[in-house]
């Protein structure tokens, strides 16, 4: 038996069956490369989903982190270290907004998020204000696996078993700006959004649906929250997603990439907002701890000394390009979309999905596809062209011998096109 057959009959016996895992044991990493324990390298374009933004090893994620585990891991939030303002000055800065409050993951930072609304719009109910308690979420989204952010996740599979959910959430059609209207009433606390829908397939919202809710919220005081947790902290070029729109959220939530790989979220929100909440209401014990503020800050300083958002953008952009040209080559790419180096190409079959995922990682290239059609794109911030080159050949080979096997038995299958 293998090391990883053993430690994949224990996990079998040992672990709550949520995850169905690539038979690989991963042991290392260096640079856009993860490596196995037999020494084989993989030219990582997934990134931890979205996470390891430095890649693997990176000198200043290590270095912090040994400095840092050297001083002071760990305070709980009863008492003061030196990262939290730090850290929030760097991400205030970096959001346009004026208040953190830092959290252990994604999920945690959701809740937070939708938390703030409810207690917004208590205040302003106490206050006299008419609005109510609702959430508009759109179709598509995804925020998470806790309650609240699981209850505003729009894929019932991810709802459905563990009913009843969080009450009070609608969600809206994506894109569909009569829809947003129709939903939209007084009754709204917060419209919840990301700029570009990660899980859902990389979808951006279009200007003029983003306008509109921007704009509605705002005529009724409720909240416009977005949910940066994918497309945030430099992946698509711009610290923000929102920013390519020139929208400023009331409160927007941070995580994936954040502190390099160190679990870490963050919420950040306007002054007003903030004053939802005053002491006891929230709180965690581990968050924003001095290891992750450390790390985050580190990963901050590197991308700017680095020039990796204009690297994001220069690289992602040829990556795009040179999917486009696949594309060309290639009718079963029916789209090829996203920002930076959070990109998408869609597909018109989900089994040629799932295959192209497969052959890529015995190309030892990592790669997902999410939306059963879309293979998804999340590199490392360091990515370099010829590491695009190196996928692009790649996945020609997989759909070149793709149609050759389909041409010559047409009758499997049996849905080509053109
Ligand atoms: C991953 C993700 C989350 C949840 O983050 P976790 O750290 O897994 O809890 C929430 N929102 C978006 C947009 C995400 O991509």
């Amino acid at each position: 038996m293998t090391k990883l057959d053993q430690i994949r009959a224990a996990e079998s016996r040992l672990l709550l069956p949520t995850y169905d895992r690539n038979p690989i044991l991963f042991t290392g990493g260096q640079g856009v490369h993860i490596v196995d324990e037999q020494g084989e390298r993989y030219l990582d374009l997934l990134s931890g989903i979205g996470v390891n933004a430095l890649g693997y090893n990176h000198p200043a994620i290590v270095d912090t982190i040994a400095r840092q585990s050297r001083a002071l891991i760990h305070t709980s939030n009863l008492y003061f270290h030196e990262g939290q303002a730090e850290l929030a000055l760097r991400l205030t800065d970096l959001t346009g907004l004026d208040r953190a409050f830092f959290a252990n993951s994604g999920t945690e930072a959701w809740e937070c998020a939708l938390k703030l609304a409810r207690a917004h719009a208590g205040i302003k109910r106490s206050q006299g204000g008419n609005i109510g308690t609702k959430f508009l979420a759109l179709e598509q989204s995804f925020h998470g696996r806790t309650f609240g952010a699981m209850s505003t996740t729009y894929k019932d599979k991810y709802r459905e078993p563990f009913a009843p959910v969080v009450p009070g959430v609608e969600f809206v059609r994506f894109n569909d700006v009569a829809d947003l209207r129709a939903k939209f009433s007084t009754e709204v606390c917060a419209i919840l959004v990301e700029a570009i829908q990660g899980e859902g397939g990389v979808r951006p919202l279009t200007p003029e649906f983003f306008e509109e809710a921007r704009a509605l919220a705002s005529s009724t005081g409720a909240l416009l929250i977005a949910d940066e947790i994918q497309c945030g902290m430099g992946r698509t070029g711009k610290w923000c997603a929102y920013q390519h729109y020139g929208i400023q959220p009331d409160i927007t939530t941070l995580a994936k990439p954040l502190a390099g790989g160190i679990p870490m979220g963050a919420v950040l929100c306007t002054e007003e907002v903030s004053h939802s909440f005053h002491p006891g209401m929230h709180g965690t014990t581990f968050g924003g701890g001095p290891l992750a503020c450390a790390v985050a800050i580190a990963v901050i300083d590197c991308i700017e000394k680095e020039g990796l958002l204009a690297q994001a953008t220069e690289v992602g952009n040829y990556f795009q390009d040179q999917l486009r040209v696949l594309a060309m080559r290639h009718e079963s790419i029916v789209d090829v979309r996203g920002r930076g180096l959070m990109i998408a190409a869609e597909l018109d079959s989900a089994d040629l999905a799932k295959l192209a995922v497969a052959e890529m990682l015995k190309r030892h290239i990592l790669i997902n596809c999410t939306s059963e059609t879309v293979l998804r794109f999340l590199p490392p911030f360091i990515l370099e062209r010829a590491h695009v080159d190196t996928a692009i050949a790649a996945l020609n080979e997989i759909f070149t011998e793709y149609t050759a096997a389909h041409a010559a038995a047409p009758s499997v299958g049996g849905h080509h096109r053109g």
